[in-house]
């Protein structure tokens, strides 16, 4: 019957474009961080998209937000695709953006096409997935999805103390529905790779099965601040030194367990940061993460003794703290399916593919029916302002994300 919609291509492109102008970063992409004043105009454009093909919407006590287009029957779940609209200090164009924006253009086809669909059909911004501002990320459909307390996510301070529940209040998203009371018959995000398998195998669209188990590491090494002139080389406690062994250990941890694995130092600082005086403290994060729960743990259990005897070694002290423990999570045969075979239906080339990268998607799929699609970026890269995706691939994906809906929500019930 509806065989034939397709959605509008250039109008997908021009609204990403259009977006990534609020808080533009200075090498093409974007600089907005959850809550802040950019955050707040790029959701108050999204919103009035929404209400310009007549969506209600409904914001939840996370700043989560809704977009509405009735069904038939409006007492069903609805249907929903979405991402987010947050990005890094240094972020591209499409990462999460597209997610919310394919939602909407497949909102706009319906709309222009005058179709309804037997359950209300939705797109979703889910607030703080980056995690940058606020840690730790995806935390708004983590409290969705009963992963966070609230209380948690609402005293999550950034750098400057403010608190997400303060921010989420200060640009007006503090919504009224408590967050995870709206329901979600099935969740569809669409979201550029971030990884270079897509490119590699020359396929346009990624079904997209579940997602890599990650955990998160503080690491702080204490030694004791000295002299860096009078202080004779043995005897040293230089925490830095130490940091400098565990960032290259945790590059060995991934080859150790090569080649699903990946881990990560993204952070350091080093008191008291002077020319003069040997480091006497160094804080640094650690990220690592398999696709298998069992390599993980392996993983984890190897991480915690290197770093001990590390320390040690150096006659130094250390707080090792897991903040975040996310175990692989498998997306819905239902949703998975409905992607392959609208991938199918419109003739584009796939394959299926665990998520490198985390994503609401991965939280939500804890509570509701859930899958992904994914569509290839350049060179695979992402959380960088070079990121780049094709417009070709951008509509095959969000064809896909429309009849995956479409399937979805006039599916006999
Ligand atoms: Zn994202």
């Amino acid at each position: 019957m509806n065989e034939n919609l397709r959605i509008n291509g250039q109008r997908l492109w021009d609204s990403i474009m259009a977006m990534a102008e609020i808080g533009p970063g200075q090498h093409g992409g974007s600089s907005r961080l959850a809550l802040t004043d950019e955050d707040r105009a790029g959701r108050d454009l999204f919103v009035g998209w929404c209400r310009e093909i007549g969506c209600g919407i409904e914001i939840d006590d996370m700043g989560n937000i809704f977009a509405r287009r009735a069904g038939r029957d409006d007492t069903l779940a609805p249907v929903v695709a979405g991402s987010h609209l947050d990005t890094q200090p240094h972020g591209g164009r499409f990462d999460g953006i597209y997610g919310v924006l394919a939602g909407l253009e497949a909102l706009r086809t319906l709309h222009e096409n005058d179709l309804t669909t037997e359950a209300p059909v939705e797109v979703v911004v889910w607030t703080n997935e980056e995690g940058s501002r606020f840690a730790p990320a995806m935390i708004a459909s983590g409290v969705y999805a009963g992963l966070f307390e609230k209380d948690y996510a609402w005293s999550r301070r950034d750098s400057d103390g403010n608190t997400l529940g303060d921010e989420l209040r200060r640009i007006g998203y503090m919504g009224k529905q408590a967050c995870g009371e709206h329901a979600i018959g099935a969740l569809l995000e669409a979201h550029i790779e971030q990884g270079p398998i897509l490119e590699a195998e020359q396929r346009q669209i990624g079904v997209v099965i579940g997602g890599q188990g990650q955990r998160w590491y503080d690491l702080r090494i204490r030694g004791r601040d000295s002299h860096a002139g009078s202080t004779p080389m043995p005897g040293r406690r230089d925490a830095l030194v130490a940091a400098a062994e565990v960032v290259t250990m945790v590059r060995g941890l991934a080859a150790d367990f090569a080649p699903h694995a990946v881990a990560t130092v993204g952070e350091m600082s080093v008191f008291p940061n002077s020319r003069t005086t040997i480091p006497g403290e160094v804080f640094l994060t650690i990220d690592i993460r398999n696709p298998d729960d069992d390599a993980l743990a392996e993983m984890a259990r190897e991480l915690r003794t290197c770093i001990i005897d590390c320390v040690d070694s150096h006659e130094l002290e250390c707080d090792l703290d897991e903040i975040w423990d996310k175990p692989p999570v498998n997306f819905d045969s239902g949703c998975i399916a409905a992607v392959e075979n609208a991938t199918r239906e419109l003739g584009y080339s796939h394959q299926r593919i665990v998520s490198g990268a985390g994503h609401d998607a991965c939280q939500v799929c804890l509570v509701a029916p859930t899958s992904m699609i994914f569509v290839p970026c350049a060179g695979g890269l992402s959380h960088n302002e070079a990121e780049s995706a094709e417009a070709e691939d951008l509509e095959a994906g969000c064809n896909v994300l429309l009849h995956a809906m479409l399937s979805l929500a006039n599916r006999p019930r």
